[in-house]
Protein backbone atom coordinates (compact mmCIF):
# COMPACT_ATOMS: atom_id res chain seq x y z
CA UNK A 1 0.00 0.00 0.00
CA UNK A 2 1.31 3.35 -0.59
CA UNK A 3 1.28 7.11 -0.18
CA UNK A 4 0.78 9.58 -2.56
CA UNK A 5 2.28 13.32 -2.32
CA UNK A 6 1.54 16.34 -3.85
CA UNK A 7 3.83 18.97 -4.34
CA UNK A 8 2.73 22.87 -5.64
CA UNK A 9 0.68 20.71 -8.03
CA UNK A 10 -0.81 23.12 -11.02
CA UNK A 11 -3.15 22.46 -13.68
CA UNK A 12 -3.95 24.64 -16.76
CA UNK A 13 -6.07 24.30 -19.35
CA UNK A 14 -5.43 27.18 -21.85
CA UNK A 15 -6.46 30.14 -19.81
CA UNK A 16 -8.14 28.51 -17.08
CA UNK A 17 -5.75 27.81 -14.10
CA UNK A 18 -7.90 24.30 -12.38
CA UNK A 19 -5.57 23.58 -9.82
CA UNK A 20 -3.52 26.04 -8.30
CA UNK A 21 0.12 25.40 -6.23
CA UNK A 22 -1.41 21.95 -4.67
CA UNK A 23 0.10 20.48 -1.78
CA UNK A 24 -1.23 17.74 -0.09
CA UNK A 25 -0.32 14.42 1.23
CA UNK A 26 -2.76 11.40 1.72
CA UNK A 27 -0.84 8.92 3.98
CA UNK A 28 -0.48 4.79 3.52
CA UNK A 29 -3.89 3.78 4.22
CA UNK A 30 -5.50 7.10 5.22
CA UNK A 31 -8.65 7.93 3.68
CA UNK A 32 -8.45 11.23 2.48
CA UNK A 33 -11.58 12.65 0.83
CA UNK A 34 -11.12 16.04 -1.50
CA UNK A 35 -14.08 18.40 -0.67
CA UNK A 36 -15.32 21.29 -2.55
CA UNK A 37 -17.95 22.92 -5.11
CA UNK A 38 -17.87 22.06 -8.91
CA UNK A 39 -15.56 23.19 -10.72
CA UNK A 40 -13.27 24.12 -7.85
CA UNK A 41 -10.27 21.11 -9.49
CA UNK A 42 -11.36 18.05 -7.80
CA UNK A 43 -11.57 16.01 -10.95
CA UNK A 44 -8.70 17.52 -12.46
CA UNK A 45 -6.35 16.48 -9.24
CA UNK A 46 -7.64 13.10 -9.78
CA UNK A 47 -6.89 12.52 -13.08
CA UNK A 48 -3.54 14.07 -12.78
CA UNK A 49 -2.83 11.40 -9.94
CA UNK A 50 -4.04 9.09 -12.14
CA UNK A 51 -1.94 10.04 -15.00
CA UNK A 52 -4.85 10.64 -17.16
CA UNK A 53 -4.08 14.44 -17.17
CA UNK A 54 -0.72 15.99 -18.08
CA UNK A 55 0.39 17.85 -15.12
CA UNK A 56 1.49 21.70 -15.84
CA UNK A 57 3.92 22.12 -13.17
CA UNK A 58 5.01 20.40 -9.57
CA UNK A 59 5.36 16.65 -8.78
CA UNK A 60 3.32 14.19 -7.68
CA UNK A 61 4.92 11.01 -5.70
CA UNK A 62 3.32 7.88 -5.24
CA UNK A 63 5.09 5.62 -2.77
CA UNK A 64 8.02 8.04 -2.99
CA UNK A 65 8.05 7.48 -6.53
CA UNK A 66 7.71 10.37 -9.02
CA UNK A 67 4.99 9.41 -11.49
CA UNK A 68 4.60 12.38 -13.34
CA UNK A 69 5.72 10.69 -16.75
CA UNK A 70 4.57 7.40 -15.48
CA UNK A 71 1.51 6.17 -17.54
CA UNK A 72 -1.78 5.33 -15.49
CA UNK A 73 -1.17 1.57 -16.16
CA UNK A 74 2.28 1.81 -14.45
CA UNK A 75 1.35 4.15 -11.10
CA UNK A 76 -1.05 0.92 -9.56
CA UNK A 77 -4.07 2.66 -8.72
CA UNK A 78 -7.71 2.37 -9.83
CA UNK A 79 -10.16 4.54 -10.44
CA UNK A 80 -13.89 5.45 -10.44
CA UNK A 81 -14.78 8.42 -11.83
CA UNK A 82 -18.38 9.75 -12.05
CA UNK A 83 -18.50 9.33 -15.87
CA UNK A 84 -18.01 5.68 -15.45
CA UNK A 85 -15.54 4.52 -18.61
CA UNK A 86 -17.58 1.43 -18.75
CA UNK A 87 -16.81 -0.63 -21.99
CA UNK A 88 -19.96 -0.44 -24.06
CA UNK A 89 -19.65 -3.83 -26.04
CA UNK A 90 -18.97 -5.85 -23.03
CA UNK A 91 -21.61 -7.56 -19.83
CA UNK A 92 -21.32 -6.14 -16.81
CA UNK A 93 -19.43 -9.30 -16.05
CA UNK A 94 -16.63 -8.93 -18.39
CA UNK A 95 -16.00 -5.04 -17.48
CA UNK A 96 -15.83 -6.35 -14.25
CA UNK A 97 -13.34 -8.84 -14.35
CA UNK A 98 -11.15 -7.03 -17.05
CA UNK A 99 -8.49 -5.79 -14.41
CA UNK A 100 -8.21 -9.11 -12.89
CA UNK A 101 -8.03 -10.98 -16.56
CA UNK A 102 -5.17 -8.36 -17.61
CA UNK A 103 -3.66 -9.25 -14.66
CA UNK A 104 -3.80 -12.89 -15.44
CA UNK A 105 -5.48 -13.98 -12.47
CA UNK A 106 -7.08 -17.87 -12.96
CA UNK A 107 -10.87 -18.00 -13.81
CA UNK A 108 -11.99 -19.31 -10.00
CA UNK A 109 -10.04 -16.32 -8.86
CA UNK A 110 -11.68 -13.94 -11.11
CA UNK A 111 -14.72 -15.25 -10.71
CA UNK A 112 -14.41 -14.88 -6.99
CA UNK A 113 -13.39 -11.25 -7.57
CA UNK A 114 -16.38 -10.46 -9.17
CA UNK A 115 -19.03 -11.83 -7.33
CA UNK A 116 -17.40 -10.15 -3.79
CA UNK A 117 -17.65 -7.02 -5.37
CA UNK A 118 -21.61 -7.11 -7.19
CA UNK A 119 -22.93 -8.61 -3.75
CA UNK A 120 -20.97 -5.72 -2.00
CA UNK A 121 -22.45 -3.51 -4.84
CA UNK A 122 -26.34 -5.09 -4.84
CA UNK A 123 -25.67 -5.81 -8.46
CA UNK A 124 -25.57 -9.22 -9.13
CA UNK A 125 -28.95 -9.24 -11.07
CA UNK A 126 -27.06 -7.43 -13.69
CA UNK A 127 -23.87 -9.45 -14.80
CA UNK A 128 -25.39 -10.10 -18.02
CA UNK A 129 -26.02 -6.73 -19.26
CA UNK A 130 -24.40 -4.16 -21.01
CA UNK A 131 -23.90 -0.85 -19.89
CA UNK A 132 -26.47 0.41 -21.86
CA UNK A 133 -28.85 -1.15 -20.91
CA UNK A 134 -28.31 0.62 -17.26
CA UNK A 135 -29.60 3.33 -14.98
CA UNK A 136 -26.96 5.73 -13.60
CA UNK A 137 -26.73 4.09 -10.35
CA UNK A 138 -26.19 0.71 -11.58
CA UNK A 139 -23.43 1.76 -14.10
CA UNK A 140 -22.02 4.20 -11.49
CA UNK A 141 -21.87 0.92 -9.31
CA UNK A 142 -20.36 -1.49 -12.02
CA UNK A 143 -17.40 1.38 -12.50
CA UNK A 144 -17.16 1.16 -8.63
CA UNK A 145 -17.14 -2.70 -8.66
CA UNK A 146 -14.35 -2.91 -11.51
CA UNK A 147 -12.25 -0.56 -9.29
CA UNK A 148 -12.76 -2.73 -6.30
CA UNK A 149 -11.68 -6.10 -7.69
CA UNK A 150 -8.46 -4.63 -8.72
CA UNK A 151 -6.77 -4.32 -5.04
CA UNK A 152 -4.23 -1.56 -5.82
CA UNK A 153 -2.04 0.54 -4.01
CA UNK A 154 -4.48 3.17 -4.58
CA UNK A 155 -8.11 3.87 -4.93
CA UNK A 156 -8.92 7.13 -6.77
CA UNK A 157 -13.04 7.46 -6.44
CA UNK A 158 -14.43 10.55 -7.85
CA UNK A 159 -18.10 11.15 -6.49
CA UNK A 160 -18.87 7.23 -7.23
CA UNK A 161 -22.16 7.49 -5.40
CA UNK A 162 -23.61 10.60 -6.62
CA UNK A 163 -25.85 9.20 -8.91
CA UNK A 164 -27.59 6.65 -6.18
CA UNK A 165 -30.83 7.59 -4.76
CA UNK A 166 -30.49 8.87 -1.16
CA UNK A 167 -31.05 5.29 0.65
CA UNK A 168 -28.73 3.28 -1.43
CA UNK A 169 -25.49 6.05 -1.01
CA UNK A 170 -26.19 5.44 2.38
CA UNK A 171 -25.56 2.46 2.40
CA UNK A 172 -22.67 2.48 -0.21
CA UNK A 173 -21.14 5.04 2.58
CA UNK A 174 -20.90 2.59 5.24
CA UNK A 175 -19.90 -0.33 2.37
CA UNK A 176 -16.85 1.64 0.99
CA UNK A 177 -15.80 2.88 4.58
CA UNK A 178 -15.89 -0.79 5.83
CA UNK A 179 -13.85 -2.30 2.96
CA UNK A 180 -11.53 0.84 3.64
CA UNK A 181 -10.87 -0.39 7.05
CA UNK A 182 -10.76 -4.05 6.25
CA UNK A 183 -8.19 -4.16 3.44
CA UNK A 184 -5.85 -1.38 4.11
CA UNK A 185 -6.10 0.58 0.92
CA UNK A 186 -5.12 4.13 0.44
CA UNK A 187 -7.65 6.23 -0.56
CA UNK A 188 -8.31 9.47 -2.11
CA UNK A 189 -12.16 10.35 -2.58
CA UNK A 190 -13.89 13.27 -4.44
CA UNK A 191 -17.02 14.55 -3.09
CA UNK A 192 -19.16 17.98 -3.49
CA UNK A 193 -21.13 16.10 -0.45
CA UNK A 194 -19.66 17.27 3.05
CA UNK A 195 -21.88 14.92 4.75
CA UNK A 196 -20.21 11.96 2.66
CA UNK A 197 -16.31 13.78 3.09
CA UNK A 198 -16.93 14.07 6.75
CA UNK A 199 -18.57 11.02 7.84
CA UNK A 200 -16.31 8.89 5.57
CA UNK A 201 -12.22 10.33 5.61
CA UNK A 202 -9.89 10.49 8.31
CA UNK A 203 -8.98 13.76 6.70
CA UNK A 204 -10.49 16.39 4.55
CA UNK A 205 -8.73 18.59 2.06
CA UNK A 206 -11.40 21.55 1.68
CA UNK A 207 -10.57 23.07 -1.76
CA UNK A 208 -12.33 26.37 -3.82
CA UNK A 209 -11.54 27.74 -7.27
CA UNK A 210 -8.33 25.44 -7.60
CA UNK A 211 -6.60 26.39 -4.05
CA UNK A 212 -6.30 23.90 -1.22
CA UNK A 213 -8.70 25.81 1.79
CA UNK A 214 -7.66 23.99 4.52
CA UNK A 215 -6.92 19.84 5.57
CA UNK A 216 -7.56 18.72 8.51
CA UNK A 217 -9.91 15.73 10.53
CA UNK A 218 -13.29 15.71 10.24
CA UNK A 219 -13.79 17.65 13.27
CA UNK A 220 -11.09 20.68 12.52
CA UNK A 221 -12.85 21.63 9.48
CA UNK A 222 -16.14 21.88 11.16
CA UNK A 223 -15.03 23.05 14.31
CA UNK A 224 -11.74 25.39 13.86
CA UNK A 225 -12.53 26.15 10.15
CA UNK A 226 -9.79 28.22 8.53
CA UNK A 227 -11.72 30.84 7.07
CA UNK A 228 -14.74 32.06 6.22
CA UNK A 229 -15.58 29.76 3.11
CA UNK A 230 -14.59 26.25 4.85
CA UNK A 231 -17.16 27.11 8.00
CA UNK A 232 -19.61 28.11 5.60
CA UNK A 233 -19.39 25.09 3.13
CA UNK A 234 -18.80 22.49 5.75
CA UNK A 235 -22.11 21.85 7.81
CA UNK A 236 -25.81 21.92 7.14
CA UNK A 237 -27.77 24.29 7.28
CA UNK A 238 -24.27 26.83 6.39
CA UNK A 239 -22.71 28.96 9.53
CA UNK A 240 -24.25 32.20 9.90
CA UNK A 241 -22.05 34.95 8.91
CA UNK A 242 -22.70 38.13 10.95
CA UNK A 243 -21.32 41.48 9.96
CA UNK A 244 -20.39 42.81 13.13
CA UNK A 245 -18.02 46.43 14.68
CA UNK A 246 -15.41 46.48 17.14
CA UNK A 247 -15.36 49.14 19.49
CA UNK A 248 -13.61 50.10 23.03
CA UNK A 249 -12.84 46.16 23.08
CA UNK A 250 -16.11 44.98 22.41
CA UNK A 251 -17.63 43.24 19.53
CA UNK A 252 -21.30 44.61 18.34
CA UNK A 253 -23.59 42.52 16.53
CA UNK A 254 -27.06 44.16 16.11
CA UNK A 255 -27.19 45.39 19.80
CA UNK A 256 -25.42 42.65 21.06
CA UNK A 257 -22.21 43.20 22.25
CA UNK A 258 -19.41 40.17 23.23
CA UNK A 259 -16.54 39.96 24.53
CA UNK A 260 -13.17 38.98 21.66
CA UNK A 261 -11.79 35.34 22.45
CA UNK A 262 -8.29 36.78 23.98
CA UNK A 263 -6.17 39.85 24.06
CA UNK A 264 -4.36 38.47 21.36
CA UNK A 265 -7.09 37.99 19.02
CA UNK A 266 -8.96 41.47 20.13
CA UNK A 267 -5.28 43.16 18.40
CA UNK A 268 -5.91 41.06 15.46
CA UNK A 269 -9.63 41.75 15.43
CA UNK A 270 -9.43 45.03 15.54
CA UNK A 271 -6.44 45.44 12.72
CA UNK A 272 -8.34 43.05 10.47
CA UNK A 273 -11.65 45.51 11.19
CA UNK A 274 -9.28 48.13 10.24
CA UNK A 275 -8.51 46.80 7.04
CA UNK A 276 -12.07 46.10 6.15
CA UNK A 277 -13.67 49.22 6.51
CA UNK A 278 -14.25 48.80 9.95
CA UNK A 279 -16.48 45.36 10.07
CA UNK A 280 -15.73 42.41 11.41
CA UNK A 281 -17.47 38.94 10.33
CA UNK A 282 -18.93 36.43 13.00
CA UNK A 283 -19.65 33.27 12.56
CA UNK A 284 -22.74 31.25 14.14
CA UNK A 285 -23.56 27.56 13.42
CA UNK A 286 -27.33 27.44 13.58
CA UNK A 287 -26.82 24.79 16.76
CA UNK A 288 -24.95 27.36 18.52
CA UNK A 289 -27.67 30.30 19.38
CA UNK A 290 -30.03 30.13 22.39
CA UNK A 291 -33.18 31.47 21.32
CA UNK A 292 -35.23 34.47 23.94
CA UNK A 293 -38.14 36.53 24.44
CA UNK A 294 -37.79 39.96 23.24
CA UNK A 295 -37.08 41.43 25.65
CA UNK A 296 -34.21 39.18 26.87
CA UNK A 297 -30.35 39.65 25.46
CA UNK A 298 -29.37 38.85 21.67
CA UNK A 299 -29.94 39.71 18.50
CA UNK A 300 -32.98 41.24 18.01
CA UNK A 301 -35.46 39.24 14.97
CA UNK A 302 -38.44 38.36 13.62
CA UNK A 303 -38.75 34.85 12.63
CA UNK A 304 -39.78 34.43 9.07
CA UNK A 305 -40.16 30.75 8.80
CA UNK A 306 -40.58 28.22 10.86
CA UNK A 307 -39.35 24.64 9.26
CA UNK A 308 -40.26 21.39 11.70
CA UNK A 309 -37.39 18.57 10.43
CA UNK A 310 -38.59 15.90 12.90
CA UNK A 311 -36.28 15.68 15.77
CA UNK A 312 -35.74 19.54 15.54
CA UNK A 313 -37.00 22.71 14.47
CA UNK A 314 -35.05 25.33 11.95
CA UNK A 315 -36.00 28.65 12.16
CA UNK A 316 -35.21 31.70 9.76
CA UNK A 317 -35.40 35.11 11.55
CA UNK A 318 -34.88 38.13 9.58
CA UNK A 319 -32.43 40.92 11.98
CA UNK A 320 -32.06 44.20 10.94
CA UNK A 321 -31.03 43.04 7.20
CA UNK A 322 -29.05 39.65 8.37
CA UNK A 323 -30.88 36.08 7.56
CA UNK A 324 -30.17 33.70 10.45
CA UNK A 325 -31.02 29.94 10.31
CA UNK A 326 -31.09 28.94 14.09
CA UNK A 327 -32.00 25.30 14.75
CA UNK A 328 -33.26 24.64 18.05
CA UNK A 329 -34.32 20.20 18.92
CA UNK A 330 -34.98 21.08 22.78
CA UNK A 331 -35.75 24.56 24.62
CA UNK A 332 -38.20 26.97 23.56
CA UNK A 333 -39.69 26.79 20.37
CA UNK A 334 -41.22 30.71 18.77
CA UNK A 335 -44.04 30.61 16.32
CA UNK A 336 -43.52 32.53 12.61
CA UNK A 337 -43.78 35.79 13.38
CA UNK A 338 -42.53 36.22 16.99
CA UNK A 339 -40.35 39.17 17.67
CA UNK A 340 -37.02 37.12 19.30
CA UNK A 341 -33.32 37.41 20.87
CA UNK A 342 -31.24 35.38 19.70
CA UNK A 343 -27.44 35.06 21.67
CA UNK A 344 -24.85 33.00 20.50
CA UNK A 345 -23.26 30.43 22.72
CA UNK A 346 -20.23 32.11 24.10
CA UNK A 347 -18.10 29.24 23.32
CA UNK A 348 -18.92 28.47 20.14
CA UNK A 349 -18.48 32.30 18.19
CA UNK A 350 -15.98 32.49 14.77
CA UNK A 351 -14.30 35.76 13.76
CA UNK A 352 -13.24 36.00 9.90
CA UNK A 353 -11.71 38.89 8.82
CA UNK A 354 -14.51 40.70 6.60
CA UNK A 355 -12.04 41.26 3.73
CA UNK A 356 -9.82 37.98 3.39
CA UNK A 357 -12.18 36.05 5.25
CA UNK A 358 -9.31 34.76 7.46
CA UNK A 359 -10.58 33.16 10.36
CA UNK A 360 -9.03 35.05 13.71
CA UNK A 361 -10.01 33.30 16.42
CA UNK A 362 -12.80 31.12 17.95
CA UNK A 363 -14.44 32.53 21.40
CA UNK A 364 -13.29 29.32 23.19
CA UNK A 365 -11.24 26.24 22.37
CA UNK A 366 -14.97 23.87 21.71
CA UNK A 367 -14.61 21.15 24.11
CA UNK A 368 -13.37 17.75 22.27
CA UNK A 369 -15.76 15.67 21.50
P1 LIG B 1 -14.57 19.63 -10.17
O1 LIG B 1 -14.27 18.19 -10.38
O2 LIG B 1 -14.20 20.12 -8.79
O3 LIG B 1 -15.99 19.97 -10.49
P2 LIG B 1 -12.86 20.12 -12.48
O4 LIG B 1 -11.49 19.67 -12.12
O5 LIG B 1 -13.67 19.21 -13.33
O6 LIG B 1 -13.65 20.51 -11.16
O7 LIG B 1 -12.77 21.52 -13.22
C1 LIG B 1 -12.02 22.59 -12.71
C2 LIG B 1 -12.04 23.73 -13.72
O8 LIG B 1 -11.37 23.36 -14.90
C3 LIG B 1 -13.44 24.16 -14.13
O9 LIG B 1 -13.43 25.54 -14.33
C4 LIG B 1 -13.64 23.43 -15.45
O10 LIG B 1 -14.52 24.13 -16.28
C5 LIG B 1 -12.23 23.42 -16.02
N1 LIG B 1 -11.97 22.25 -16.87
C6 LIG B 1 -12.03 20.95 -16.46
N2 LIG B 1 -11.68 20.10 -17.47
C7 LIG B 1 -11.41 20.89 -18.54
C8 LIG B 1 -10.98 20.63 -19.88
N3 LIG B 1 -10.78 19.38 -20.31
N4 LIG B 1 -10.79 21.70 -20.69
C9 LIG B 1 -10.98 22.95 -20.25
N5 LIG B 1 -11.37 23.26 -19.00
C10 LIG B 1 -11.58 22.26 -18.14
MG1 LIG C 1 -15.57 16.59 -10.85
Amino acid sequence: MARVALDRVEKRYGKVLAVDALSLECAHNEFLAILGPSGCGKSSTMRMIAGLEPITAGTIHIDGRRVNELSPAARNVAMAFENYGLYPHMTVFDNIAYPLRVRGASTDETVRGVLDAVRMLRIEAFLEHRPRALSGGVRQRVSLARALVRQPAVFLLDEPISHLEAELRNEMRIELKRLHGANDSTTIYVTHDQLEALTMADRVAVMNRGSLQQVGTPEDVYRRPANRFVATFVGEPPMNIIPATVEDGRIAVGGFTMDPPSPAALSAIEAAARGAGGILDVGVRPDDFRLDDADGPGIAGRVRVREVLGDAVLLTVDCEGDRLRVRHGHGPDAREGAHVRLRPRADRIHFFDAATGVALGRSAEPEPS
